[in-house]
């Protein structure tokens, strides 16, 4: 236990996330895109919804998760692809064998993005910044993609610091500035707060981590439950949740909080076609099927209801999460009711067993120093 709590005060966390990814990937290998606006996702003409943007697109105001039909009216001369994922997965897989010649302890997020915990590593080298420099250069050597890295001493500010130099950056939170930096830091930037939370911080007049430092543990608690405790150790830079290789997923969900509540029919169905269409490329982009389909809606005076599907078969397929959906909504019982919140999840994956851990992953380098 001593050791445990010894090693949570040096830890030393990378969190490595690739630029663009999709869409870099599609560059890289169709050098007549360089340069030019690319969308990856659905046909200007569906109703999917934007996977990934290059830089280029970003500039025209595309962004992920945003309607292909809206993303072609902002830039109707950018270039719409569908997603590979066999491709991108490849990618991943190469990156990923990378990561692990650092550290044993890699937890991936998504095919683009994992966390490393890079304490003890397999160079011995005591310098997490060098560690993520390297990491980079492997990355671009190796697959001609860029990659950014946030270092810090928790998961929490590693995975905010990635973000700060995109693309290509390289950014170090370091122990005695995180107190500096956490303070400056705007909630919008936190993630965990979603839009909903952050109106309620505005409506309080608090719009930095700085800010709500300064409220008691108590008015969190009371105000948002559990949540508010979490909200009160991020809000000083405290993150204790530790690396974890090969956790398994028990689901993929997503959801949606609309600006205004909605009880009209058409346009909730439209919601849910948008959201099948996401969680459609995010399983696929996590490698996973499943069979039972969940619908989660919240109604104005903020009751949470849940209605479940389980197929005889495992999915991932766009157009069976919408039929299954537009069922359960159908028969919810709530047809008619405002909504403020729709949200579709599946569960019972079939998730393939994590890959066995190679010889060199099993050596624990401090195993042998500590106990
Ligand atoms: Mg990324």
């Amino acid at each position: 236990m001593r050791v445990a709590d010894e090693r949570v005060a040096v830890r030393k966390i990378i969190h490595i996330d690739m630029d663009a990814f999709y869409a870099s990937v599609e560059m890289r290998d169709d050098p007549s895109l360089r340069g030019r606006p690319v969308v990856v996702g659905g046909s200007p003409q569906s109703r999917g919804v934007v996977a990934a943007a290059s830089y280029e697109a970003r500039r025209f105001g595309i962004h992920s998760a945003m309607p292909c039909a809206r993303a072609y009216r902002l830039c109707p001369a950018a270039v719409f692809i569908p997603p590979d994922f066999e491709k991108y997965h490849a990618v991943s897989r190469q990156i990923r064998d990378i990561f692990h010649r650092y550290s044993p302890l890699v937890e991936p997020l998504s095919l683009d993005e994992a966390y490393l915990d890079v304490t003890d590593n397999h160079l011995g080298n005591p310098s997490a910044t060098r560690i993520a420099q390297a990491i980079k250069e492997d990355i671009l050597r190796e697959t001609q993609l860029t990659a950014s890295a946030g270092v810090a001493p928790n998961k929490f500010l590693a995975k905010i610091a990635s973000d700060e130099n995109k693309p290509d950056g390289l950014f170090v939170i370091r122990p005695q500035d995180v107190a500096q930096f956490v303070g400056k830091l705007p909630l919008r930037k936190v993630p965990g707060i979603g839009s909903a939370t952050l109106r309620v911080f505005e409506g309080m007049g608090i719009a930095t981590c700085g800010e709500l430092a300064a409220l008691p543990l108590a008015q969190l608690t009371h105000r948002f439950g559990k949540r508010g405790a979490h909200f009160h150790r991020i809000a000083r830079g405290i993150d204790d949740r530790p690396v974890e290789p090969y956790r398994e997923r028990k689901s993929v969900s997503i959801e949606d909080t609309f600006a205004d509540d909605h009880d009209e029919p058409e346009w909730l169905l439209e919601r849910l076609a948008d959201l099948s269409e996401r969680l459609a490329d995010r399983l696929k982009a996590a490698g996973v099927k499943g069979r039972t389909v969940t619908l989660k809606l919240r109604t104005a005076p903020f009751r949470t209801y849940t209605r479940s599907v389980t197929l005889d078969h495992h999915t991932d397929d766009a157009a069976e999460l919408l039929a299954c959906a537009t069922a359960l909504y159908r028969q919810s019982g709530l047809m008619g009711q405002k909504l403020r919140l729709l949200g579709l999840g599946l569960h019972q994956l079939d998730n393939a067993p994590p890959e066995p851990l190679s010889e060199q992953q099993l050596v624990f380098p401090w195993c042998g120093a500590e106990l």
